[in-house]
């Protein structure tokens, strides 16, 4: 039996109304007027009392999507699985839900839909706000927030669990993780997030159940990659996610050993990530999908510590296709991963005037970042990406000249061996 016991609270001082967006503040009142009742919750309230800035503002409420619907004029009903409101402004978008009943009883007329394993099909059955609260993963995520009263529902602890940084499940794991695998990877990635412990039992429900995320689908799969790997925690959440053992339902690499240069240059594109977003640079998930696949592609078309070129091109697509069957890549970013690799080539062949070409690609900056990147994962001294630096920044007589230096510095034909095969050799 899960607990329930009712429990409205005096909000805290650190969930001062001016620290949530005037748009949700907005919408709760509004559906307080109109006879409704109207909760911040989820992320924005437990982010705020665990010290950090509150990043996107959900609601819940006893309003049905049509009624939400009905009261704001800008405003779309989304989802099938879990239908919810969007109400946005220019600038904003806030998600608002109606509270729904609690799933893990057995009714099939209910309009909650399981599969044989257990999963959560579809989960629209509206509820009360106790209801609601125990369909939550955690219960650091269960605190319902009600700006106007200023006061806090804490129905399982979540206040006492953000004090002890402690991040616990709300009923049994075992169970939650069933009805959705993706909890799993939630877990890992809020405990980094926040610095919060894993309670044991859902650390034993992450190793006992996360095979089941085999079964997520890939479109799902490809939004917690996001959350996972583009939020300024992807080295910390790449090594606890192969801890547990579920790294390969998100990326689809060989397992590399510490000191080899697949895990070096893996560990290097995921700090790269994490310091671009720490200095506010731009960051796409295809660049770190095209770092993390590479190894494997050098692996499937290495010969001999050769380069075999037909292999490598090849490669490409089925390593592409395979990391497509865990998390749905967009189209967009196939092209733009195969750019990166090939210009990997190119980067190091120099032939003739490509140089010039090359700089004009529109993939240059992130091949060349990417270039950089490989050096500094293999200790690298052939100089290649300086090289590539110093060619961008002189004008067109120095370019003629550093060009010739670089013929003349070659003798016969240019070297079968692309350097990056030293890498792995
Ligand atoms: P963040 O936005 O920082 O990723 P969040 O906790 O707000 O964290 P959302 O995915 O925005 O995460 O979900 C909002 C809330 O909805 C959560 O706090 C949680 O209460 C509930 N929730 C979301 N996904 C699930 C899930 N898979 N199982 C149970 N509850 C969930
Ligand atoms: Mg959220």
């Amino acid at each position: 039996m899960i607990k329930n016991k009712a429990s409205s609270v005096k909000a805290p001082k650190l969930l001062k109304e001016n620290k949530f967006s005037p748009l949700a503040i907005e919408v709760v009142k509004k559906l307080k007027q109109s006879g409704f009742q109207g909760y911040l919750v989820g992320g924005c309230v437990r982010d705020l009392l665990a010290g950090i800035k509150a990043k996107d503002f959900d609601i819940s409420t006893n309003a049905t999507p049509e009624e939400v619907r009905k009261i704001f004029k800008s405003s779309r009903i989304i989802g099938k699985r879990f239908r919810l409101v969007h109400v946005f402004s220019r600038n904003e978008l806030i998600e608002v839900s109606t509270f729904r009943a609690n799933t893990s009883k057995e009714d099939s007329s209910s309009g909650v839909v399981k599969d044989s394993d257990g999963k959560i099909l579809r989960d629209n059955v509206w509820g009360t706000l106790e209801e609601d609260c125990i369909r939550r993963d955690f219960s650091v995520n269960a605190l319902y927030f009600d700006p106007i009263e200023n006061k806090l529902c804490d129905f399982h602890n979540g206040l006492q669990h953000i004090q002890k940084k402690i991040l616990v499940s709300i009923g049994d794991p075992l169970v939650r993780f069933e009805e959705d695998p993706v909890r799993s990877l939630r877990a890992i990635r809020f405990s980094s997030k926040l610095n919060f412990k894993i309670s044991n039992d859902v650390k034993e429900a992450i190793y006992q159940k996360g095979h089941l995320l085999g079964n997520i689908s890939n479109a799902r799969m490809f939004d917690e990659f996001c959350k996972i790997f583009l939020t300024k925690n992807a080295l910390k959440n790449f090594n606890i996610l192969e801890s547990y053992g579920v790294l390969k339902y998100l990326v689809n690499s060989n397992h590399y050993a510490e000191r080899t240069f697949g895990l070096r240059f893996q560990q290097a594109a995921l700090i790269n990530t994490d310091n671009r977003l720490k200095a506010s640079k731009s960051i796409t998930p295809g660049f770190l999908i095209a770092a993390l696949l590479w190894p494997k592609l050098i692996d499937a078309s290495k010969e001999q510590e050769v380069l075999n070129l037909k292999k490598f091109f090849r490669s490409m697509d089925r390593i592409i296709r395979e990391q497509q069957t865990l998390t749905a890549v967009p189209r967009k970013f196939h092209g733009y991963i195969k750019d990166i690799w090939s210009l990997q080539l190119k980067l190091e062949t120099r032939l003739g005037n490509q140089p010039y070409k090359i700089l004009n690609h529109p993939r240059f900056r992130a091949a060349y970042d990417f270039l950089l990147l490989r050096e500094e994962a293999a200790n690298d001294s052939q100089g290649i990406g300086d090289w590539w630096t110093k060619f961008q920044k002189i004008n067109r007589l120095e370019k003629i000249e550093l060009l010739k230096a670089l013929r003349e510095s070659r003798s016969g034909p240019v070297e079968k061996k692309f350097g990056f095969l030293r890498e792995l050799s």
